[in-house]
Formats: structure tokens, C-alpha cells, sequence
């Protein structure tokens, strides 16, 4: 039989595992490449972020402070006046007034300036008029004043004018008399409705927010406004709680005490007022750009990935055609190997085996020092039973005989060859003529055997001759023709002597005695 190499694809990736493979590392890299890229712009959206609401909390602090600090010279001014021109004629008094009249029509965040005495009564004022019997002793900053004497200014919660009904800032300083007791107040009013406008300016996210608030948490003033919160408590917020004991400015993303909205907050104290600024814009908003930006990457990289994957699939698909065509071109080649070496007739090799078969059983048997038999053999009188019983029934003869053939060799080694029409040959390595011989009787019994009946042969049914050798490598040249044409030798001869017999080869007297085979009937 030829010996068909079959494919094996150990120690070798197979393209398919490559393909696979390199789908993996595509899929894979396009994956993490945009995991990353979505990581790192939202850190880079939430440092921009961070520094614009820490520029805008700088910046309302600025104005807060300037704010205040405008107001608190002329309350300076005021009280020095005051404290050392007096107030004691009717025309310093009118001066006064038209003094700070004019001021609170120039300076915009002024909402009034006024001036009390020890008692709390209205002695100056920028209105035009003093309501009659006005005294403003019950209100806080008045009370502070009469009860502590540092000559530093005041400020306030937000409350409501007694004069106007708007809602107004308090800054306030202690009037002393020139032995140091309490003398009155000097107080500057400051519009809320101002600080909301200067806040409504900014261009800020919907749901951002800028606090004015004071260091003990209570809000001045809140973008978006809400009248109901002002004056309310966010004491127990983080930010008052937890961070402005520790710095004085910062940022932090937190939730909102008053609506619980989650805000990227600024907060900043100022340094020469009791005062927090805090600046702040949401998560959402703030996150609004990079996660559009996320879902336009997410869609690019989804379509890459259904690219990747169709084109894996059509290339697995391709892979897999290709690799099951290059199978079958294998067993294709494989059966057309097997078919140049066998006989179609018989099954058994043919003579192309014969002729590769041969030389390598020569040289074998050279190498080892072992004899090497042959057998040919030739149907009698075969050229009768076509003619009797016809070619059709001749093939079936051949098929059968050789099949008896087929089963008197056992060796592993042994070779059975359709030498020519109905002439066949049998190798036997590592056999001598003796065995040789056996094996042709063997042959001649069960060709004898099959009955095959043939009324054109003086046996009655089908028989063959058999011409048996063996080669040494001191009896003959190693050519191979020589050995086929020493076993045909014995053959004629085994023909010559009535048929259905073995002859065995020329150097083989020994065996002579091999016996012919039954008598013709
Ligand atoms: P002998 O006893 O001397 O061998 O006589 P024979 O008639 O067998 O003579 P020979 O060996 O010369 O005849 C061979 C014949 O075998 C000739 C041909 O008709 C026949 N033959 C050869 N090949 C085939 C084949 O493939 N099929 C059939 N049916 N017949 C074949
Ligand atoms: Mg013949
Ligand atoms: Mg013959």
C-alpha cells in the first residue's frame, strides 16, 4: 500500500487561531483605547471645570469684598465726622444729609446711609424725610454696637427696610463720644436686589449657583433667587462643616443641602469680612459635553467593532473554506496516489508499485544479509476461458484468483502485484526458496481450490503455474529485471512440465523435489 503522509497540524497555529487571535487584540485594543480616552477627558472635563468655578468663586469674592469695603470708608468718613464735628446745629445736619444723599445716588450698591443716636433715633439720614418718632433700637446691628465696643464695622443678615420695604444688607460702625461711651450708630444699607443683578450676569449653567452667605451659614443673597431661602441655614452643609475649618478656599463636588443637586463648589471666605462666597455648577452639566462626546465616540467604536466583527467573520468563513479545500485536495491527492499504485481490476498493487517496491526490497535485503523470494505466476490456458466463457467472466476470474492470492501471503512485508493480463507476482521479503516454494503451493492448492470450473483445461477448472526464486546477493547481480526474469524462467518451466505446479529458480536445486501439482483429469 502507498504510504499516503497524512496532514498534521501539531506545532503549528493554524490560521484560524492567528485570525481569531488577531480579532481578539483589534477588538480588544479598540475597546480599552476607548476606555481610556473616555477616562481621561473626563479628567481633563472636570479640571476645566474645576478651575472655571474656582475663577468665578475668585470673582464674586473680589466683588463682594470691594463691595463692602466701598461702603465701609464712607461709614468711616461718617463717623469721623461725626465724632469730631458733632451734629449739634441743624445746618451741620442738613449738610450731612445732602452729603450722603449723594452718595447713595452715586455709589450703585447703597441702598441708604443713616445715623442714630444713643437712643436709636433717626438723627441723619439719606431720605429726604425722618418718619416721625423713627428709632431703630430694636434691630441687631444697633444692639452689637451699644453692647460692644470695637470701633471695627458690622455686618448683618438680610432684612427688610423699614423705610423703602426692600431687602437690604446691613454694614454698621459704633459712634463714640469724645470720653469713648457709646454715642450711636453710623449705618449703610445695601441693595440684595444688587448683588442678585451683578449674579443674574454671570452666564452660568441652569442649575448653577453663587452664595453670598455669612461665616455662620446664614445666605445674603443666592443665584437662583429665592426670597424664602434668605436668611436660611446651610451651617451643617460640608462646606461650613467640614471645609471651611480647614481652608479658607477650595473645591469639591458635592450634593446640595438646600435642592440635593450633586454641583462641582468653589467656596471662598473673604479675608476682611465675615463673609463665604461659593461658586458652583452640577455634575450633570459640567459631564453634558463629554458624555455627548463619549456617545459619539461609543457609536464610532461600536461601528468598528461590527466592521471588525464582519470582517472576522467573513475572514474565519474564507479560513475555514479554505482549510476544508485544502482537505479535501489532500485526500483527493491521497486517493489519486493510492489509485497510480493499485491495479483497478484487482485491487492489488500494481506494476508502478512493483518498480519502487523492488529496488528498495533489494536494497533492503542487501543491508541485511537476508534472501529476498519471488513468485510469478500465470493462469493456464486463460486465453480458452475467455474465449468460452468470455472476457466479462475472465475479469471476474482474475479478480477471484488474485484474491486467493491475497490470501496465502500473511507477512506484513509481502506484496502481491498484477504483473501483467492474468500473470501476477508475489515478493516475499526475508523468505529463501524453500518458503518461497511453500507459499507457491500454497497459491496453486487454492487457486485449485476455488473450482472455478473450465472445460478448456485439461484440469476442468481453473489452475495456475507458478515459478518461485529466492535472491542472495551471491547468486545474482542486484538488479531488479534480473530477479523478475529468473522467477519467469521457473515459471516457463513449471508451464513446459504440464502446468499447475511450482518450478523453483534456477539456483535452486535443492528444492527441486517441490511437487507439481494434481495430475490433469
Ligand atoms: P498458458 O497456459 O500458456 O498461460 O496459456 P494462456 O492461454 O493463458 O496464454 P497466455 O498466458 O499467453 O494468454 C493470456 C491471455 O489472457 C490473453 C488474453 O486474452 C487474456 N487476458 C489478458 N489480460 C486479460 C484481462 O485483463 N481480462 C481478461 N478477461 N483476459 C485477459
Ligand atoms: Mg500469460
Ligand atoms: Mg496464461
Amino acid at each position: 500500500m502507498p504510504n499516503v503522509r497524512p496532514f498534521s497540524p501539531a506545532g503549528r497555529t493554524s490560521p484560524l487561531t492567528v485570525a481569531l487571535l488577531l480579532i481578539g487584540v483589534v477588538v480588544s485594543s479598540l475597546v480599552g483605547l476607548d476606555i481610556w480616552q473616555s477616562w481621561t477627558s473626563r479628567n481633563q472635563a472636570l479640571t476645566a471645570a474645576q478651575n472655571n468655578v474656582s475663577n468665578l468663586a475668585r470673582s464674586v469674592a473680589e466683588h463682594a469684598s470691594h463691595t463692602f469695603e466701598e461702603a465701609d470708608t464712607l461709614l468711616v468718613g461718617m463717623v469721623e465726622r461725626v465724632q469730631v464735628d458733632g451734629l449739634g446745629t441743624s445746618e451741620k445736619r442738613l449738610r450731612l444729609h445732602r452729603l450722603m444723599k449723594r452718595l447713595t445716588g452715586s455709589v450703585e450698591q447703597l441702598h441708604g446711609l443713616f445715623i442714630y443716636d444713643r437712643e436709636g433715633n433717626w438723627l441723619v439720614s439719606s431720605t429726604d424725610a425722618i418718619p416721625p418718632n423713627a428709632n431703630n433700637a430694636d434691630r441687631d446691628y444697633f444692639i452689637y454696637h451699644r453692647t460692644h465696643a470695637d470701633s471695627g464695622s458690622h455686618l448683618g443678615p438680610v432684612i427688610r427696610s423699614r423705610s423703602t420695604g426692600d431687602l437690604i444688607i446691613t454694614l454698621s460702625r459704633r459712634i463714640d463720644d469724645s470720653e469713648g461711651r457709646f454715642a450711636g450708630v453710623a449705618l449703610a444699607t445695601l441693595k440684595v436686589d444688587y448683588f442678585r443683578r451683578f449674579y443674574n450676569a454671570y452666564t452660568l449653567d441652569p442649575n448653577g449657583v453663587i452664595n453670598l452667605v455669612m461665616a455662620d451659614g446664614t445666605i445674603l443673597v443666592r443665584r437662583p433667587f429665592d426670597e424664602k431661602l434668605i436668611g436660611t441655614s446651610i451651617a451643617k452643609g460640608v462646606v461650613f462643616s467640614q471645609l471651611l475649618p480647614k481652608a479658607s478656599a477650595g473645591t469639591q463636588m458635592l450634593p446640595s443641602v438646600i435642592d440635593g443637586v450633586e454641583r462641582l463648589y468653589a467656596y471662598r471666605a473673604l479675608s476682611r469680612y465675615p463673609v463665604v462666597v461659593m461658586a458652583a455648577e452640577s455634575k450633570d452639566f459640567l459631564l453634558s459635553q463629554w458624555r455627548s462626546n463619549l456617545l459619539r465616540m461609543a457609536a464610532v467604536i461600536l461601528l468598528l467593532l461590527c466592521a471588525t466583527g464582519l470582517f472576522g467573520a467573513l475572514l474565519i468563513r474564507q479560513i475555514r473554506q479554505t482549510t476544508q479545500t485544502e482537505a479535501e485536495l489532500r485526500n483527493a491527492h491521497a486517493a489519486l496516489e493510492l489509485m497510480a499504485m493499485q491495479d483497478s481490476l484487482t485491487g492489488l498493487a500494481n506494476r508502478r508499485q512493483l518498480d519502487q517496491a523492488l529496488p528498495q526490497e533489494i536494497g533492503r535485503a542487501r543491508r541485511a544479509g537476508r534472501p529476498l523470494g519471488i513468485i510469478m505466476l500465470d493462469i493456464d490456458h486463460f486465453k480458452a476461458f475467455n474465449d468460452i466463457h468470455g472476457h466479462p467472466a475472465g475479469d471476474a476470474c482474475i479478480r477471484d484468483v488474485g484474491q486467493a492470492v491475497l490470501g496465502c501471503v500473511g507477512r506484513s512485508g509481502d506484496l502481491v502485484v498484477r504483473y501483467g493480463g492474468e500473470e501476477l507476482l508475489v515478493l516475499l521479503p526475508e523468505c529463501e526458496l524453500s518458503g518461497a516454494i511453500r507459499v507457491a503451493e500454497r497459491i496453486v492448492e487454492a487457486v485449485q481450490g476455488l473450482n472455478i470450473a473450465h472445460s478448456g483445461s485439461p484440469y476442468g477448472r481453473v489452475t495456475l503455474s507458478a515459478g518461485a526464486h529466492a535472491w542472495l546477493e551471491q547468486t545474482l547481480p542486484p538488479r531488479p529485471q534480473a530477479l523478475v526474469e529468473a522467477a519467469d524462467a521457473a515459471l516457463y518451466r513449471a508451464k513446459a512440465l504440464g502446468r499447475n505446479q511450482v518450478f523453483p529458480g534456477p539456483r535452486s536445486s535443492a528444492s527441486a523435489s517441490a511437487s507439481p501439482g494434481p495430475q490433469p483429469g
